[in-house]
């Protein structure tokens, strides 16, 4: 009985046993490639020419589907996790953490309730607890894993400003706190997160050094009257640069005017595990929410971001989803991570990290974190000693950003065509201030001095 659709396509058959076996069989090449190769983009007409009809009624069958990804589609995608992909913020998750993902994905775990996913919501809140120890949150600090950053970002402020509102409710003030105050140095995700929630972005400027200070966030906000803003967000990294807001100051402002403080730790958070930086978060440990994306500088793979809370009851007013089939999940105390973030139904996306994080000791983060930290200051010292580059900041953490003195943006748009090109590196041109500029992000620990030199070379021919 049963259509033979299902018997095909449900059933554990000899065919399925093959078929896991090449699929445990790529994966565990393309994890031991030692290095992986860069690959190139593709254009959609060369794909089209390759895999435009693949989706067809009566399909091809796992194997050739599996063919098709290795042979053409694998290949033009770059593997961010190789040691001279320095653009963006790359990814270079344990071999532990990539490979768990897999059982995540065969587990059919939902993630989203305790009810149906406790052993795998304890294990990610055990990760979360780290992360929070890091912080210096206190005991009752909580939230959940969600895709990245922006989400992230975006749940913080969706958050406070809930709670900004119930208490200019509960004053009968008439204001609707509707501001974010940051500086030009934020996320874009931060402008996008307004975007969404319609809400203005009021710039603060930075100091000397680039960052967000307790004196000139003041000034803001007292000039356009801190009842109208909902939170303030300051950066432990950020993206373009590297830099560290003063936290501590700016907790300071934040709590003599009673307004909701985030700290994006998106990049730079991973920082906090490594003694050598751990000064410089100076004030975190105040903040009300603080994010961190496991898929930046703490190996694990994409996509994960850990979003925390002091009080995580103001995260939950502000985003548990009311429906009669969800009753029966919120009538009970239980933590169900889905009520602190934007979405509803979630992948248990913190468990690759947990089980990195249980199988190799918090240490290996910690020398991993500091591995990548001097390679980037062997980087700085390099560009330092070079006449022909120069650094646009001393780096706080890993990201270091520089100019090739002489260059034009073609320029530098030509070398890193060059690199690509030629499977070198990937190293994409920044700007600052409207300045092109070079800039390396390195959170690879398999990223040695010997990559850096030899991209500094690279520079200087011709
Ligand atoms: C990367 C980044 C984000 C956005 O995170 P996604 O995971 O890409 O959504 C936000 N803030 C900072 C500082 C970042 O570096």
């Amino acid at each position: 009985m049963g259509c033979p659709y299902t018997r095909r396509v449900h059933r554990f058959t000899e065919d399925t046993a093959e078929l896991g076996r090449s699929i445990l069989r790529y994966a565990a090449e393309r994890l031991s490639l030692d290095p992986v190769p860069l690959d190139f983009s593709r254009t959609v007409e060369e794909l089209d020419a390759v895999a435009g009809g693949a989706i067809s009624s009566e399909g091809i069958g796992g194997q050739s589907a599996l063919r098709l990804f290795e042979e053409e589609l694998a290949l033009a995608c770059l593997s961010i996790d190789h040691p001279r992909y320095l653009s963006f913020i790359p990814c270079a998750p344990t071999r532990e953490a990539a490979m768990f993902d897999l059982v995540v994905g065969a587990s059919s775990i939902y993630a989203g309730s305790w009810l149906e996913g406790a052993g795998a919501v304890y294990a990610e809140n055990q990760a979360l607890r780290w992360i929070a120890d890091l912080a210096g949150m206190p005991e009752g600090a909580g939230g959940g894993f969600v895709q990245g950053g922006t989400i992230g970002n975006l749940s913080a402020l969706v958050a406070a400003r809930a709670t900004a509102r119930a208490n200019a409710a509960r004053s009968r003030d008439d204001a609707r706190p509707y501001r974010v105050a940051a500086t030009a140095g934020s996320h874009s995700s931060i402008a996008s997160a307004c975007e969404v929630m319609d809400a203005e972005l009021m710039p603060v400027r930075l100091d000397a050094q680039l960052r967000l200070t307790g004196d000139a966030l003041r000034e803001v906000l007292l000039r356009e009257g801190p009842e109208t803003f909902f939170a303030v967000v300051a950066t432990a990294g950020t993206t373009n640069l590297g830099v560290i807001d003063d936290l501590e100051s700016v907790a300071a402002v934040c709590q003599e005017l009673g307004i909701w403080f985030h700290v994006d730790g998106a990049y730079g958070g991973a920082g906090l595990a490594a003694p050598s930086v751990r000064d410089r978060y100076k004030g975190v440990e105040q903040c009300d929410s603080f994010i961190v994306d496991p898929h930046k500088w703490l190996f694990a793979p994409f996509d994960c971001c850990a979003l925390l809370y002091r009080d995580p009851a103001l995260a939950r007013a502000a985003h548990t989803q009311h429906a009669s089939y969800l009753d029966v999940l919120n009538e009970t105390p239980d933590w169900n991570p889905t009520d602190y973030s934007v979405g509803l139904t979630r992948r248990a996306r913190g468990l690759p990290f947990w089980f990195s994080l249980v199988a190799n000791g918090t240490d290996a983060y910690t020398a991993a974190i500091e591995q990548t930290l001097e390679v980037a200051r062997y980087a700085a010292d390099q560009i330092n000693q070079r006449p022909y580059v120069e650094l646009v900041r001393e780096p706080d953490l890993s990201v270091v950003a520089f100019r090739r003195v002489g260059w034009s943006p073609q320029d530098y748009q030509q070398w890193s065509d060059g690199l690509l090109q030629r499977q070198e590196a990937f190293v994409v041109p920044s700007s600052h201030d409207g300045e092109t500029i070079a800039r390396f992000a390195i959170v690879n620990p398999n990223t040695t001095r010997e990559d850096i030199a030899a991209i500094l070379d690279s520079m200087n021919a011709a």
